[in-house]
């Protein structure tokens, strides 16, 4: 399995909990290596092997080495999620200039077709693969719009679901499973990294579950769609959002 920003957060806790269930992982960071290499540590204490890949996906040249990687380490690939996402900090669409906009989609969207491409070669039954599943990581943000927080981030994770339908529907007969998760609400370093550490806080009461997720309760729902026991699900997205 790779996992596109499996360093720390949600990614990170599918690569914990992937190990467990006897993958092995390929775990691609951008910017903190201590943090991934801690994450290969506990996939190794698994007794699985686990590889560390630097790579930021919104380059072509470093996602064809990332799976260059993957070929060389595991010569194989069964899984990949799409997991590595930004959001920029928060603010209304005439307060947002177009370098914002671009990293955004480049990162959010761009990213996972290209992760996507490289690995539809690598799985396909009609290129000469074994099939295999893909996983995109959306955000209950793209059925709420986010507004005057981050629309541009809301409409990546909408883009990400039209994603999941059409290539859903393009490999289907290839072997290959795409669905996608909607995450809500998730206590990670992201909101902090947008600039509200807490952002939790002020909104776990508009959450019908009255409380934020955790990144292990997003990973639950990623190792199901990774197995076998959603053989016959592909084509949709699951909110894992406490109901909102
Ligand atoms: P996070 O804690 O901020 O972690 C982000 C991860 O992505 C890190 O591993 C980071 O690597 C990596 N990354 C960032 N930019 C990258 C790039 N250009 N190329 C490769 N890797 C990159 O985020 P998170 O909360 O776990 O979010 C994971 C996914 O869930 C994202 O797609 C996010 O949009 C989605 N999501 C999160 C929430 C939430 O509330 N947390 C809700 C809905 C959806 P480094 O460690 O090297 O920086």
């Amino acid at each position: 399995m790779v996992i596109t920003g499996g360093s720390r957060g949600v990614g990170a806790a599918v690569a914990r909990l992937a190990a467990e269930r006897e993958f092995d992982v390929c775990i691609n960071y951008v910017s903190d290596l201590k943090a991934a290499e801690e994450v290969a540590d506990v996939v190794a204490s698994h007794g699985r092997r686990a590889c560390v890949v630097q790579a930021d996906v919104s380059v072509e040249a470093e996602v064809e080495s990332l799976f260059a990687a993957i070929d060389s380490e595991f010569g194989r690939l069964d899984v990949l999620v799409n997991n590595a996402g930004i959001a920029k900090p928060q603010m209304s669409l005439v307060q947002m200039d177009s370098d914002r906009l671009r990293r955004v989609f480049d990162v959010n969207v761009i990213g996972s077709f290209l992760c996507a491409r490289e690995a539809v070669k690598r799985m396909s039954t009609e290129l000469g693969g074994a099939g295999g599943v893909i996983i995109n990581m959306s955000s209950a943000a793209a059925r709420l719009g986010s507004p005057h927080e981050f629309i541009d981030y809301a409409a990546s994770k909408g883009a990400m679901d039209t994603f999941t339908v059409g290539l859903s529907k393009e490999v289907a007969d290839a072997g290959i499973r795409v669905n996608g998760i909607r995450p809500g609400l998730i206590d990670t370093e992201i909101h902090a990294s947008y600039g509200e550490p807490n952002r939790a806080v002020r909104l776990r009461s508009s959450i019908p579950m009255q409380r934020e997720g955790s990144a292990i309760e997003v990973a639950h729902a990623v190792l199901w769609l990774a197995g076998e026991e959603s053989s016959y699900v592909t084509g949709t997205t699951v909110d894992v959002s406490g109901g909102r």
